[in-house]
């Protein structure tokens, strides 16, 4: 059997758009499934857009999503002389032709000539796909200042990588009946072909950057696990035949196979991938999470706080799922390490401007202070038995207590957070909302 070969083969144009990163992702699967080889090429041919650092974040976009690749990259612009070389064949077997293009005595174009037939193939995901000879004209394959065009590097390299699959965007359908005459011109065996169907936004209109993060890059920057983006795209388009949705990246490889890549276009959901995030930052090792929530901390200037590590140990685990980021440490659970937190306005006015909620709150206040200890069952057991007392729902206590001692109406399990803070911390913040809001 011939040892299957696939390839990514991105134009670096200096951002990684998530379409293109899913077929990189296809084609890494497919291979490492099949035992085959996954290569990487980089279609630099464009060398005003194709920069030093275009290209770095080509490969830093692999790099931290693990996108693994088999022997040495292969840069397209160094393959100029072989594409020429191709044309000059085409050429002398009466397979393409030299023309002044535009008359303008510039130079003569190469160009290709189509076969003059009808055209089909049958695509991995699309089945077969058909094209009439009278739809498809003859193509420029070396412009009249000696550049080669697109498609002829495409499949010259193609053919010199030995590739068997070519796994990439549906935006390229109608090359590839180009594309399959090149090879038959050349005398090469095409490979097959799989052309994954777009990543579009609740509109179906194509995914673009005005829907929301689109790129690697931004990703990363907003703080998603690799390990997660891998598997939000793996799964978007493809399935593996059942339910799961959270896969490891060998079982990813076990249950990857092309023909149950979905031909439909898939609707980005942004909102799922953030609960993968979510269910991915609680499989990470304890002390890699409280680590990277300890670096956002550094960074907005929350950290260090009393009682360092064991302490944040203690707010991570109170938060536990609502923990989706790194960064939601700082921007939903900033009241554990400063007194300096900010007051919902509306939590304020619904919860503490409400008749009587200050008064309730200061007699509560009064029996959290006798507590001993002050834990989440006895504040809870105080809780409940002054408002039983008044004959109110344990709510009309609840909410008032939340937003004085976290400023918002969010959070997690309200006597678990209480024993985080201790007591001292709740009475302290307790009273300072009665100050502030008795007046206001
Ligand atoms: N450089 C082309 C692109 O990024 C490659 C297409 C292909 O995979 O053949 O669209």
């Amino acid at each position: 059997m011939m040892k299957i070969r696939t390839r990514f083969a991105p134009s670096p144009t200096g951002h990684v758009h998530i379409g293109n990163i899913r077929a990189a992702i296809y084609g890494w699967l497919f291979a490492r499934h099949e035992g085959g080889n996954f290569l990487l090429r980089i279609e630099d041919t464009d060398r005003e857009r194709s920069t030093p650092e275009a290209v770095r974040m080509v490969l830093d976009a692999m790099n931290w999503l693990g996108l693994t690749f088999d022997e040495e990259p292969l840069y397209q612009s160094t393959r100029t002389p072989a594409h020429l070389a191709a044309a000059e064949q085409l050429l002398s077997k009466g397979l393409a032709y030299k023309e002044d293009k535009g008359g303008t005595g510039m130079g003569e174009a190469i160009i290709f000539r189509m076969p003059g037939t009808d055209m089909e193939f049958r695509d991995e995901v699309k089945g077969v796909l058909r094209k009439k000879a009278e739809d498809m004209k003859d193509f420029v394959i070396v412009r009249s200042n000696g550049t080669p065009v697109f498609h002829l590097a495409n499949i010259v390299d193609d053919i010199h990588m030995g590739i068997t699959h070519v796994i990439r965007g549906d935006d390229h359908v109608e090359n590839t009946y180009r594309h399959l005459a090149l090879f038959r011109a050349l005398g090469a065996e095409p490979p097959k072909y799989a052309h994954l169907p777009m990543i579009v936004n609740a509109q179906g209109k194509p995914y673009s950057k005005r829907d929301g993060a689109a790129y690697v890059g931004e990703f990363r920057d907003k703080g998603y696990l690799p390990g997660a983006l891998f598997n939000y795209l793996a799964l978007l388009g493809w399935s593996p035949g059942d339910d799961r949705e959270i896969m490891s990246r060998e079982e990813l490889v076990k249950a990857f196979t092309l023909d149950r890549v979905r031909s439909a276009p898939s609707q980005m959901d942004i909102k799922k991938l953030d609960w993968m995030n979510g269910a991915y930052m609680r499989a990470l090792p304890k002390s890699e999470l409280e680590q990277g929530c300890c670096s956002i901390l550094e960074q907005k200037g929350l950290w260090p706080v009393t009682g360092g590590m064991e302490y944040l140990a203690r707010v991570v685990e109170t938060m536990g799922e609502r923990l989706h980021f790194f960064a939601d440490i700082a921007d939903h659970a900033a009241y554990f390490f400063t007194e300096d937190y900010a007051f919902d306005e509306k939590a304020v006015s619904k919860r503490l401007k409400k008749e009587g909620a200050l008064e309730s709150l200061r007699t509560l206040a009064g029996r959290f202070a006798a507590l001993e200890p002050f834990t989440a069952a006895t504040s809870e057991q105080a809780l409940r038995a002054m408002a039983e007392q008044r004959g109110e729902g344990a709510g009309a206590l609840v909410h008032p207590v939340r937003v004085a001692v976290s400023g918002t109406s969010e959070g997690p399990s309200l006597f678990h957070m209480l024993e985080v803070l201790g007591k001292d911390r709740v009475l302290s913040r307790i009273r300072r909302a009665l100050d502030r809001f008795a007046s206001a």
